[in-house]
């Protein structure tokens, strides 16, 4: 018998081996330790899910229960994680590969989601209407839509569950996710915190698994009210056009390929500090990595000299040690794919000024090389596509209408960042950026009380902020008559 642990999935408030009895391995992609063996969910284990998040949705533990409530649950669960933050980082590190620091930082930041929506759980109303007629009383509610599916990536497993689950739970809807089968732990452990702050049984479920699998399942299930994606643009395309077809709502928060800009009036110390942020933090997987930089010309040579010095001095290694500013790529599939996209940009005829290698950084994992690009055209692939690896193309520019043309002239639209110490020119530049997130002197910044939204590929709907609650709801109509008078003509409207 092995002494791997096994995870089963998190169905009506207990632990549910998979009905195909079979698991897959989850390993740290540092040290290709094998960490646990999670469940891997079929179609079977997601109609479980289903069914119990629709019988708790019509459950009276939860249906009547009142939003205060509902927000008290939420802010019992964010004390929670707080409680439980330094596990669940270090759980998350071992698992993606992300520094622990990173991962800290994000946990230590996680209550604050709950907690936002916790506030806003009581403020959930629809309003009255005034309509020409005044024996008529037109009013709206918001309800909440029954089971929603969320599916979410590895980068981030918790923090990008979170901008799903929390205002769902907000607005009084049942919820099934299905992690990435990269990161299985954390999403699981969250959901028995769930169940421990008193959310009711079935509230909350977690299906480990494959996409193609467990994924593809829950998207087709016939029951689920709403899908909620963060993921590829690939995936997210099929997803959306599914959820279209069955008249369910879905919001996606997809890829990107983000300018990060240096206009010749920033502070180029500054500024290069924000281009190592923006696509060596995370070692590059994050959705809204700069990866496309943009230097005007007169500090184009001063801003790469101090990017590619600090790219040089990086240090590469355990994600846990304290001192690591660089841990390995999540997977081995993603390593190769970082570095057959610098062996496809140095074909398209990119010159790499530093980094371009594959290494093990002495750990055994999957690490690869901080890696500055240059003699990179708007035409190549590397400019083009999401790499989601610390791989960052340099580019000069000479003006501003050109800058505005080179950072729109892309497939995608998450965000953009911008380094001017003009502030005229900020305010144009945030008006003219075809980008969902627009950070002006800084990169990576991020708030649950702040919307955001990728434009053209990047998604569709918003996250955050109030505005999201209107994703996790429908609004109903309500007309009641309160006059006394005899309907006079059946066959005119009222109104
Ligand atoms: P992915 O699309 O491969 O997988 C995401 C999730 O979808 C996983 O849980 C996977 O199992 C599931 N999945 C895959 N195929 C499916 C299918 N046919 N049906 C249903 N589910 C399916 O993405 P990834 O590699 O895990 O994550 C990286 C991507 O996520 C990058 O493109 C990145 O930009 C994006 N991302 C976006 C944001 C954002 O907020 N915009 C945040 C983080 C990551």
């Amino acid at each position: 018998m092995s002494d791997i642990p096994r995870l089963d999935h998190f169905v009506g408030g207990e632990r549910l081996p998979p009905a195909s009895g079979e698991y897959f391995e989850s390993t740290n992609p540092a040290t290709r330790e094998v960490l646990y063996e999670a469940a891997r969910g079929t179609g079977d284990d997601i109609g479980r899910a289903v069914a119990s998040a629709a019988t708790a949705f019509e459950d009276p533990r939860w249906r009547d229960l009142s939003q205060s409530r509902r927000g008290r649950l939420l802010r019992r669960l964010g004390d929670l994680i707080g409680e439980h933050a330094g596990e669940l980082a270090r759980m998350e590190s071992q698992d993606n590969g992300k520094l622990l620091r990173e991962m800290r930082g994000q946990l230590a930041a996680l209550p604050e989601y709950y907690f936002y929506y916790a506030g806003l759980a009581d403020k959930i109303h629809g309003s009255v209407v005034p309509t020409s007629d005044r024996q008529v009383l037109n009013y709206t509610s918001r309800e909440p839509l029954g089971v929603v599916g969320a599916i979410t990536p590895w980068n981030s497993p918790l923090t990008l569950t979170t901008s799903k689950l929390a205002p769902a739970l907000c607005a009084g809807n049942t919820v099934v996710v299905k992690p990435s089968e990269h990161t299985s732990a954390s999403v699981l452990r969250l959901a028995e915190l769930a169940l421990e702050a008193g959310f009711p049984p079935g509230v909350v479920n977690v299906v480990s698994g494959f996409g193609a699998e467990a994924g593809q399942a829950l998207v087709d299930h016939p029951r689920l009210a709403k899908i909620s994606f963060t993921g590829s643009t690939a995936t997210g395309s099929r997803i959306a056009a599914a959820a279209a077809g069955r008249f369910i709502g879905s919001t996606l928060e997809l890829g990107g390929k983000s300018p990060n800009i240096v206009f010749e009036d920033a502070d180029v110390a500054n500024a290069a500090m924000g281009v190592v942020a923006g696509i060596f933090a995370a070692a590059g997987q994050t959705c809204i990595a700069g990866s496309r930089v943009y230097a005007h010309r007169a500090v184009y040579d001063e801003l790469l000299e101090r990017v590619v010095a600090r790219a040089r001095t990086i240090v590469m290694g355990d994600p846990l040690e304290d001192g690591t500013e660089l841990g390995p790529l999540a997977f081995e599939a993603q390593r190769d794919k970082v570095a057959g996209y610098v062996e496809l940009g140095r074909d398209e005829g990119a010159r790499v000024l530093t980094g371009g290698r594959v290494t093990d950084a002495g750990l055994g994992g999957y690490f690869y090389e901080p890696t500055v690009l240059v003699d990179t055209g708007q035409d190549m692939r590397v400019v083009r596509e999401e790499i989601f690896g610390p791989v960052v193309a340099v580019m000069p520019f000479d003006s501003e209408e050109e800058i505005v043309r080179l950072a729109n002239d892309s497939d995608y639209g998450l965000a953009a960042g911008v380094w001017t110490q003009n502030l005229s020119r900020a305010h144009r530049m945030a008006a003219r950026l075809d980008a969902g997130t627009v950070w002006v002197n800084t990169y990576r910044a991020m708030s649950p009380m702040s919307p955001r939204q990728g434009f053209k590929s990047s998604g569709a709907g918003v996250e955050h902020g109030t505005e999201t609650i209107k994703e996790y709801t429908r609004l109903k109509s309500v007309w009641i008559n309160t006059s006394q008078e005899p309907v006079a003509d059946p066959f005119v409207m009222r109104g």
